[in-house]
């Protein structure tokens, strides 16, 4: 067994942010200034968006995203009940009403003939989460949004280097949100951004986050001389420091050279498991990039003699962190209690939610740690298998 614990979704920082922090705090600049803007114009190149946001979390991403597109009371969004609870809170947060459409069992995406189902009168968009960094069905998505004139507003938490058809989800649909959160494939410890190619979204979006001052107001005590500014919308804080974007600026330089270790681990695993009674993550689709965010198995429960929360057990008794991504949202007290949603509503999720395991998949681990979870992984499973 493993001496020291592995924790799950631990990042991979080295000396080049640790730097760049220390030198932010030395600036005398630590708040949104300079380093937020270097970070928003690489981040911007690297999806190929017209504009990027920095936020300080994906979940102020995805509310400043339905606030800027006048989504509130009366309307509906249509997103997956397999998914962090963020994706629809924010939704209630504008004031709108989350409507649930189930995901497919392979893909573990929203399902577009489900989509198409729960559209009304009242729908105004549709929030797509790109479950691990899987590629939805885009095209699908976007002719259904297209029919009834409804917006697209990606969660993209696990999908920052996820390609479809040869271009970033952040240039697909009207708006994306991204995660920068300590587990996600970028770390600024808490972030976010929001890219469109939509200028009239991206002022109101830079304005809304940042107290509905009129544009460029964290520029108010600079060098230049200060400013007045003028409050135009009840707006919210939702910027970004510089000691977050100090991180961000060489989390992203050396996204690529991470995205090939995950690489690596991710075919590690699918050789070591093939054999063993779960059901591996689903080939990758022809003309999509998955960014590789998360390594989720699913347990042949049927097969073994233990449930999913066992083996999370005995995985934590060799030493070894795992997550759940994610038990079916419908089913949380507030979802269940407001909704009404019960089991049985979304059964694909329900199916997955019940099965799922992720094993840890930073690009920090060493060959030797993967080495540790895939003989865990092997024992464990062996010894309970019926
Ligand atoms: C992590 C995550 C979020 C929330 O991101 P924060 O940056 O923590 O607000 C939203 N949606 C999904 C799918 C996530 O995994």
């Amino acid at each position: 067994m493993r001496k020291s614990f592995l924790v799950f979704g631990s990042p991979r920082i080295e000396e080049d942010e640790i730097q760049e922090v220390v030198d932010t705090l030395r600036s005398g600049w630590i708040g949104t200034g300079p380093r937020v803007e270097k970070f928003e114009e690489m981040f911007r190149q690297y999806i190929g968006s017209d504009f990027a946001l920095a936020v300080h979390s994906c979940t102020a991403a995805l509310h400043l995203s339905m606030i800027a597109a006048n989504i509130g009371e009366g309307d509906q969004v249509i997103t997956s009940p397999m998914t962090f609870a963020a994706t629809a809170n924010s939704i209630i947060h504008s004031g709108a009403t989350p409507v649930f459409a189930d995901v497919e069992r392979s893909t573990m995406n929203i399902d577009p003939k489900e989509i198409r189902k729960k559209i009304t009168s009242k729908t105004r968009a549709i929030v797509p989460v790109h479950f691990a960094g899987r590629a939805c069905d885009m095209d699908s998505i976007l002719s259904v949004a297209r029919e009834v004139n409804a917006i697209v507003i990606n969660d993209a938490a696990h999908a920052i280097e996820t390609e479809y058809h040869g271009k970033k989800i952040g240039v697909l649909g009207d708006l994306t949100a991204y995660s920068f959160y300590a587990t996600k494939n970028l770390v600024t410890g808490e972030g976010g951004m929001v890219t469109t190619n939509n200028q009239e979204l991206a002022d109101k979006i830079k304005i809304l986050g940042l107290h509905g001052m009129s544009k460029d107001a964290w520029k108010r005590f600079s060098d230049s001389g200060y400013k007045h500014y003028e409050v135009i919308y009840p707006g919210y804080k939702y910027n970004m420091m510089d000691i977050q974007a100090a991180i961000g600026i060489h989390q992203l330089e050396k996204l690529e050279k991470y995205a090939i270790r995950r690489n690596e681990i991710w075919e590690m695993y699918n050789r070591a498991f093939a054999n063993l009674p779960v059901i591996l993550p689903a080939a990758i689709e022809l003309g999509t990039r998955h960014s590789l965010h998360l390594y989720t198995l699913l347990l042949k429960l049927e097969e073994l003699k233990i449930s999913r929360d066992d083996f999370m057990t005995l995985m934590h008794h060799e030493n070894i962190g795992t997550g759940v991504h994610y038990t079916a949202l419908h089913l949380h007290p507030y979802y269940h209690k407001r909704f009404g949603f019960k089991r049985g509503d979304f059964p694909n999720t329900e199916f997955i939610a019940d099965r799922t395991v992720s094993i840890p998949l930073s690009a920090k681990l060493s060959d030797e740690e993967v080495q540790d979870v895939i003989s865990a992984v092997q024992s464990i499973l062996t010894k309970h298998q019926k």
